[in-house]
Formats: C-alpha cells, sequence, structure tokens
C-alpha cells in the first residue's frame, strides 16, 4: 500500500471551481488504491488579506492574536475540499492543526513544528478517510494556534508525510516544477528534472519561494520523496528532490535566485581594532537580527574604517535602533541604511568541483555595468549585493552567461 500527502497551494485551491480541479487530483490517487493525505493553503490572496487587516487594526499587534486570524483561511479550504471529494464519492474529513493535532513552539508568526501526533490521521488512513489538513498551522502548549510563516503550508506538508513514513510527498502549485529561475521573472528558465536537497535548500533561503525554507530542510533530514508538480496538467512529472548521488548528469549551476528582502547598514568612522566587529555583531545578536554579507576594508592609515552588512528589511528598524543604543561603545562616526538593494545567488554542487565560477559571475556583471556592493560565498552559492535597479538585468545575464536559458523547441 502506497501511502502520499499531496499539498496545494493558494491558487491551485483559489476557487469552487479549483478546489473541485483538486478534488478530482486526490480521487485519481485514491482510485489506485493508495492512502491518501492532503494538505491545503488558503484560496490565493486570502492571507494577505488577514495580514493587511491585522495592521490596518493596530501595527503593533499581538503576534498570537495575528496567528488567529492569520490561520483561518486554511480552516475554509479544509472544509470546502472535504465536500469537494465527498461529493465525488471519497470519504474525507477535515482537520485543523489543533485537531491533528500539529504541536508548535510558542514563536508566534514562526513558530516550528516540535511533533505531529500522527493517531487520528493514520486511523482515518487506515479505514478509507481522506485527511484533509490546515497547512501553515499548530497548536503551542498552552492551546494557542501557531502560524509556522509565510509559505508555511509547505512545511506542514513535510512533516506530516515524514510522520505518517509516506511514500511520496507531492507539491502541487502554479509551475510545473522547479526552474533554474523564477519562471515568472526570465521567460527562458529552464524546468529541471532533477535538483539536490542542497541545492533546493540554498535556492529556498535566498528567495525561490516555490518551496518554503523549513520543508526542505525537513525533506533533507527525513530523506522525504518530495515533487513539486504542477495543478493544472494531467499527470504531471514535476521536479524530484533528491539526493546528489540520485542525480546522474549534474549541472555545475542549477538555479539563480534573488531576493529583494534586503537591507544594507554602513558604519562609517569605525575603529580599526579587536572587539568593535564583535560589538556590531553582539548588538544585531542581542536584537536578534540574522547578518547576512559583510564587507570590511583594512583601514589606509590603521586608524578608521567603514563597515557594511545586510540585514533581512523587515528588521532594518531593529537593527538601527539596536546599533545607534551603542554608539558610544562601538564608536562611529556615522550610520548609514539602504533598502535599494536586491541580492542576486548562483546556487549548484558543481561549484564544489569546478574552478572560475566566481569570475565568470563577475564578468557577466561587469559587461552589463553592473556593480558588486557586497559579497557572500558558501561551498555550493556564491551572492552578490547589487542595486534593485538592475535584479531583472543581473539574473537574465547570469542566466545566459551559465547556460541555462532554455533551448528553443523545434
Ligand atoms: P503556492 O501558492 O502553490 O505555494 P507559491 O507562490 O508559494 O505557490 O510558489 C510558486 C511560485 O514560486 C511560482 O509561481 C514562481 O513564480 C515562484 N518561483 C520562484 N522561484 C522559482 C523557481 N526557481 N522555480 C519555480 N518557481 C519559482
Ligand atoms: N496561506 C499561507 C501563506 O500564504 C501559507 C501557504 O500558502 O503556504 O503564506
Ligand atoms: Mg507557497
Amino acid at each position: 500500500m502506497t501511502r502520499i500527502v499531496q499539498k496545494f497551494g493558494g491558487t491551485s485551491v483559489a476557487d469552487v471551481d479549483r478546489i473541485k480541479n483538486v478534488a478530482r487530483k486526490v480521487k485519481a490517487e485514491y482510485d489506485k488504491g493508495h492512502q491518501v493525505a492532503v494538505v491545503v493553503s488558503a484560496m490565493a490572496g486570502v492571507t494577505n488579506s488577514l495580514v493587511r487587516y491585522c495592521q490596518d487594526v493596530s501595527p503593533d499587534y499581538d503576534a498570537r492574536e495575528y496567528d488567529a486570524v492569520v490561520s483561518t483561511g486554511e480552516q475554509v479550504t479544509t472544509g470546502l475540499l472535504a465536500i469537494a471529494l465527498q461529493s465525488l464519492g471519497v470519504p474525507a474529513r477535515s482537520f485543523t492543526g489543533w485537531q491533528v493535532p500539529v504541536l508548535t513552539d510558542k514563536a508566534a508568526g514562526k513558530a516550528r513544528i516540535d511533533t505531529i501526533e500522527p493517531d487520528r490521521l493514520k486511523a482515518c488512513l487506515e479505514k478509507g478517510i481522506v485527511p484533509v489538513v490546515a497547512g501553515f498551522q499548530g497548536v503551542d502548549e498552552d492551546g494557542r494556534t501557531t502560524t509556522l510563516g509565510r509559505g508555511g503550508s509547505d512545511t506542514s506538508a513535510v512533516a506530516l508525510a515524514a510522520v505518517l513514513k509516506a511514500d511520496r510527498c507531492d507539491i502541487y502549485t502554479d509551475v510545473d516544477g522547479v526552474y533554474t529561475t523564477d519562471p515568472r521573472f526570465v521567460k527562458n528558465a529552464r524546468k529541471l528534472d532533477r535538483v539536490t536537497y542542497e541545492e533546493m535548500l540554498e535556492m529556498a533561503s535566498l528567495g525561490a519561494k516555490v518551496l518554503q525554507t523549513r520543508s526542505v530542510e525537513l525533506a533533507m533530514k527525513y530523506r522525504v520523496n518530495l515533487r513539486v508538480v504542477s495543478s493544472f496538467e494531467e499527470n504531471p512529472v514535476g521536479t524530484i528532490i533528491c539526493d546528489e548521488d540520485d542525480i546522474v548528469e549534474k549541472e555545475i549551476i542549477s538555479g539563480i535566485t534573488y531576493s529583494r528582502d534586503e537591507a544594507k547598514i554602513t558604519l562609517a568612522g569605525v575603529r580599526d581594532t579587536p572587539g568593535v566587529s564583535a560589538a556590531v555583531f553582539d548588538a544585531m545578536a542581542e536584537a536578534n537580527v540574522c547578518v547576512d554579507m559583510i564587507v570590511q576594508t583594512d583601514s589606509s592609515d590603521g586608524k578608521l574604517t567603514d563597515m557594511t552588512f545586510t540585514v533581512p528589511q523587515t528588521d532594518l528598524k531593529k537593527a538601527l535602533a539596536s546599533l545607534e543604543s551603542r554608539r558610544e561603545r562601538i564608536g562611529f562616526s556615522s550610520l548609514m541604511s539602504d533598502t535599494d538593494c536586491v541580492k542576486v545567488s548562483l546556487v549548484g554542487v558543481g561549484m564544489r568541483t569546478h574552478t572560475g565560477i566566481a569570475g565568470k559571475m563577475f564578468k557577466a556583471l561587469s559587461e552589463k555595468g553592473i556593480n558588486v556592493q557586497a559579497i557572500a560565498t558558501s561551498e555550493i552559492k556564491i551572492s552578490v549585493l547589487i542595486a534593485e535597479d538592475y535584479a531583472e538585468l543581473a539574473v537574465r545575464a547570469l542566466h545566459a552567461a551559465f547556460h541555462l536559458d532554455r533551448k528553443e523547441e523545434g
């Protein structure tokens, strides 16, 4: 008996007709004799509206009440899909996060799943009933509803697949797989048949929102057999996320991502002595802000230098306030920030074994007159910070330079 988890994103359940379409997809697997558990998102746009309501009532909203509000979208789609399945003759029932239960920590708005109690879901599956579970939500030990961060239904689905030891976890979305770059951004983007967990993890964390980063982390940890497929195709093939050993023809570069959620902070006139960096980054750690790219040059006179680093745009205010409050201790002459920047990254396991990738990247950017403001690297990625206006040009130029463009058919 094959056990499958199917997850349907917002555009896949955007209206009643699409929910009926999803029900047919679930029925197709059910009719093959498989045990099927389903995870759904809210209808496209609904979570955004709910977030806006919270902000409009008070920009200083209580994050736990935000969770109470934004988790409601998924409850609607679970019920509607259960009804649609029943009307096709497939026994089904809806589950909210607390009914499963999906137990999370208390970090409202960005909770992490601790455990999922499998018994109720397994009982359903064994009786031939399709459980339709609300993605994106859980419950903490105080019984309060939590949400897992935007895009969190992917994580609900992978966690469920891990706990249920599912043979497969299929993520149904509005594109037919994982592409070399966002296909809405670059028309020539090419679909990847396979991509490694590691690459997918980097791509997700560097801006490819097709899968939530945490979902890939969990898939990698629990070796979940993960696929990204289209909701709008018959018999979709999609992209398989798998181990490196399961890919015969590896690409040097698998993907290019971009992220606009970047803010650059520059501290001018800092002393070029030991302990200054520690004071700066302690300030960031205490403010709970993640620092990403860091640039510091040697001072020409051995006394004063500038330090530049990036933080998520959403944390900029917090970061600046924290630095300003430590102006004396850190010692700097001025504090500047800029949100007009974007991080563009190349990702590929081939970087481990191939040289010259960085050189080729910088050449491609310089040929378009694009200035690199900061750089960060890991074993399988290179990221550059550039002016936001150049985002599209940079991604296209790199896509072409690394021969990722789709070959024209015919
Ligand atoms: P869902 O609502 O189904 O969860 P999302 O909007 O969260 O869908 O994710 C799918 C979107 O991710 C696509 O519409 C696409 O624009 C975007 N995307 C970004 N990078 C990539 C990529 N490398 N491959 C495929 N899709 C990508
Ligand atoms: N509905 C939630 C969101 O829009 C969760 C998801 O779609 O994965 O972020
Ligand atoms: Mg999503």
